[in-house]
């Protein structure tokens, strides 16, 4: 996989890209890894990227040439197939779980990050997609590119290592997944008066799994209510989520 960013801090990312988890799957030839420097498609001596908005107000906006001859270049590269291009906006879809698994199945993709107060409309139209990482805003899309990469390479086999998985993690889209994940607990068994369940020490699998499943829906019951009617519950399991939510959030109505 080859991911690319567009940006006019291409400067930012190193330091992500080359630490831990990312650093070892891109030094193991998992992914490749290229921050593309949106100044490089300008054409005057101040290498200006934006502009005031039309009709007024605050700010400045980010000019739609050099990200529309930026992006057609880097589309039209003969020796790597296009890119899925995604622009980072709060404007966008909600990125998600689901959307991570969806884009790790994708060869190349190409984050375009805005800065100061967005875009002209008229870049978005070389997008594949616009994501948003969540409902605040920040000073520049570099971060939510970062975000997205994190989430996107670990799911990549073998960018884990063997001792990681991410099969049954919180919002993993399996059959029975959608849930948050369920306590865990390393040693020791006490600590400061507070025990580990004892279940977990008692070496019988099929009591830790069911444990833990219940776990996971309490878990979610309490801390993401709104994960429970799209996660993939038995109808006795939906039975027990719902009656917990009803006694948890007892002034809250389930939709
Ligand atoms: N005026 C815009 C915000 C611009 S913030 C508005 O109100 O919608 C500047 C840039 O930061 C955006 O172009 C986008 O690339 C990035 N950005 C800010 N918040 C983001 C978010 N929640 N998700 C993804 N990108 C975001």
């Amino acid at each position: 996989m080859l991911i690319e960013t567009l940006s006019v801090f291409p400067e930012m990312f190193e330091p992500v890209m080359s630490a831990s988890i990312l650093g070892r799957a891109r030094s193991r030839g998992l992914f490749d890894f290229k921050a593309h420097d949106l100044r490089d498609w300008t054409h005057d001596r101040h290498r200006t990227v934006d502009d005031e908005p039309y009709g007024g107000g605050a700010g400045m906006l980010m000019k739609v040439e050099p990200i529309y001859e930026a992006i057609s270049e880097l589309k039209s590269q003969s020796d790597l197939c296009p890119p899925r291009v995604i622009f980072f906006t709060p404007c966008g879809a909600p990125f998600t779980q689901h959307v991570a698994e969806r884009l790790a199945g994708c060869e190349r993709l190409l984050f375009v990050c805005g800065r100061y107060e967005g875009m002209d409309e008229r870049a978005y139209s070389l997008a594949d997609e616009r994501l948003s990482i969540g409902d605040y805003v920040l000073t520049g899309g570099e971060l939510a590119a970062m975000v997205v990469t994190d989430a996107v390479v670990r799911l990549i086999p073998g960018a884990l290592g063997d001792s990681m998985s991410s099969v049954d993690e919180s919002f993993a889209t399996g059959e029975d997944g959608g849930l948050l994940e369920y306590e865990q607990y390393t040693r020791p068994s006490s600590f400061n008066g507070m025990d580990v369940p004892p279940i977990l020490l008692s070496g019988d699998h099929a009591k830790v799994d069911a444990w833990r499943r219940r776990n996971a829906i309490e878990r979610t019951c309490r801390w993401r209510p709104d994960l429970i009617e799209s996660a993939g519950l038995t109808e006795q399991e939906r039975a027990f989520a719902l009656d917990l939510i009803a006694r948890m959030h007892p002034h809250e109505e389930m939709e």
